[in-house]
């Protein structure tokens, strides 16, 4: 049996390990749970395929990458690693052979799509083989609250009850610290080490930008920075990507679409070409780049917002995977986000609200006027980084205005809400009170009697929910729930007081206006 170092070079072929690789996998080796978080293209994979050749057994993965299941074991066994996978697209025999496969021994990594395990005979069949370790990828799709929620997931808190000297290892690229926490929880995961690489991809540069002229701009910025390159030009709807796509080719720039709406065959087709091909555009909604593994992707553009901090990061994260100079370009502007609202809108009550809050921090990220990078790192848990220099905000900074003010206001009437009445709101009603609105709710908990009470009639609607977004993303505000109730921060006093300046930038476009236009 080889040492995890002999695996690296003799089936991976690689020189040496990546930053916190080798502790993972040691730790794995010995039979402990790891919980893992590593960006993407961090290289995760390893973390697992080493472990699962170096113990006995087979390591079984657990991931909702059906479609990528083929690819992935097609990889392995290039590489003489004997692996196998199960999911629903599988005829019986293909089943079967990968079944006996299995029992033999004969496997070194078995691909399970989650839900998988919820089927009775696969379990009768893992408990008859001999596991190495449970892999469980993509571990935020376990998360209600997250982005990506897979109910399937759930179910695979009861590993560790059917198998509990069997080790297991949990990954993933997008958790912010609740989530990371969701995660141990369902998965009963909290006896696991956490190993918490970097997320910060210092070879991406930021640039968020209003758009105007979308295409134009789009064009502009290819042309000038990165004309003849690779890379993924994000749209919210299929018939943008066709409209984009077709704009781009006929403007002599190599560019393929890609969208859940054309066929399998074009669609594998226009993929194929993106990762052998140099200089391929791909035009694509978010159904593009999951599992895809491309290093010199050279650039990501966004032209709609995405839904979620979380996806904008996984997304843009596409892009410089071979440490070189790779750019995150976006434009939005109000019609995105009035179509998002829109979208939030559809499902319950409890799905509104996540996506409003996804929305929320999305626009903060757009509107900060402080380092880009600083703000997403901070987002997913990293505190404390400095400016970067590497970000639009950083090299040339927004105008901005002293909103110190009116962030006395905000501040004080969430103040006033938990000292004199024991509660907590979230930004509408505090923008009713401010407004001097006597809405129903208003009129309810009495809160025309505050001394705040219409004390903000100077601003709109628009700019006090723009108020509030900048003050949560620089940490002067925090949601409590997902209900969004806002709560005080240890910084804010320092605003209260006086003895801290708010700038609030002045180019974010208004939200709440457009919302208005909408109705029109
Ligand atoms: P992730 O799952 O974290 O997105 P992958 O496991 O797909 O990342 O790895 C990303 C890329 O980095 C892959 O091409 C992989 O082969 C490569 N890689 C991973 N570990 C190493 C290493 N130690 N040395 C060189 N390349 C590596
Ligand atoms: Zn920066």
């Amino acid at each position: 049996m080889d040492t995890p170092t002999e695996a690296l070079h003799r089936v991976f072929g690689y020189d040496s390990f990546r930053a916190g690789q080798q502790e993972i996998i040691d730790h794995v080796v010995e039979g402990g749970d790891a919980l893992v978080l590593m960006p993407t293209g961090g290289g995760k994979s390893l973390c697992y395929q080493i472990p699962a050749l170096v113990r006995p057994g087979v390591g079984v993965v657990v991931s909702p990458l059906i479609a990528l299941m083929q690819d992935q074991v097609d990889a392995l066994t290039a590489l003489g690693v004997r692996a196998g996978f199960l999911n629903s697209t599988q005829d019986f025999d293909e089943r079967q052979r990968v079944e006996a496969a299995f029992l033999a021994g004969e496997l070194d990594l078995l691909y399970l799509a989650p839900e998988r395990l919820r089927v009775e005979t696969t379990l009768r069949l893992l408990a008859k083989g001999e596991i190495s370790l449970f892999a469980i990828d993509e571990a935020h799709c376990v998360s209600q609250w997250g982005h990506d929620f897979r109910p399937d997931y759930l179910a695979l808190s009861e590993l560790h009850e059917r198998w509990p000297e069997v080790p297991r290892i949990a990954l993933t690229a997008t958790a912010t610290p609740a989530t990371h926490a969701e995660i141990a929880s369902r998965l009963r995961l909290e006896q696991a080490r956490h190993f918490v690489a970097s997320f910060d991809r210092p070879n991406i540069h930021y640039r968020i930008t209003t758009k105007n002229e979308p295409k134009r701009q789009l064009l502009d910025f290819l042309r000038t920075e990165h004309p003849g390159e690779a890379g993924i030009v994000y749209c919210l709807s299929r018939s943008s990507v066709e409209k984009i796509a077709a704009f781009l080719a006929d403007n002599g720039i190599a560019a393929v679409p890609y969208h859940a709406g054309l066929d399998n065959r074009t669609r594998a087709a226009h993929q194929a070409r993106f990762l052998r091909e140099d200089g391929l555009v791909v035009v694509a909604t978010i159904a593009f780049g999951m599992g895809i593994d491309k290093p010199d992707v050279r650039f990501v553009a966004h032209l709609d917002l995405p839904k979620s901090v979380e996806g904008y990061y996984q997304e843009t994260g596409r892009a410089g995977r071979d440490g070189l100079p790779a750019t995150a370009w976006m434009a939005y502007g109000l019609h995105d986000v009035v179509q998002h609202r829109r979208l939030a809108m559809e499902g319950d009550d409890a799905h509104r609200r996540r996506q409003v809050l996804h929305l929320d921090a999305m626009l903060a990220l757009c509107e900060t006027v402080e380092c880009r990078r600083v703000m997403l790192l901070d987002y997913f848990g990293q505190q404390d980084s400095k400016p970067c220099g590497n970000c639009d905000t950083c090299q040339a900074p927004p105008e901005s205005w002293d909103g110190t003010v009116p962030a006395q206001k905000v501040l004080s009437t969430v103040l006033r809400l938990r000292r004199e009445r024991g509660q907590k709101f979230g930004v509408g009603q505090i923008a009713d009170i401010l407004l001097g609105k006597k809405t129903a709710k208003v009129l309810q908990h009495g809160h025309d009697s505050l001394s705040v009470f219409g004390v903000g009639a100077d601003l709109g609607n628009t700019e006090w929910h723009g108020v509030v977004r900048q003050l949560l993303a620089q940490g002067l505000l925090a949601v409590e729930s997902d209900y969004g109730a806002l709560v005080l921060t240890d910084a804010s006093a320092d605003v209260l007081r006086g003895q801290r300046e708010v700038r609030l930038r002045r180019d974010a476009p208004r939200v709440a206006r457009a919302k208005t236009a909408a109705k029109d």
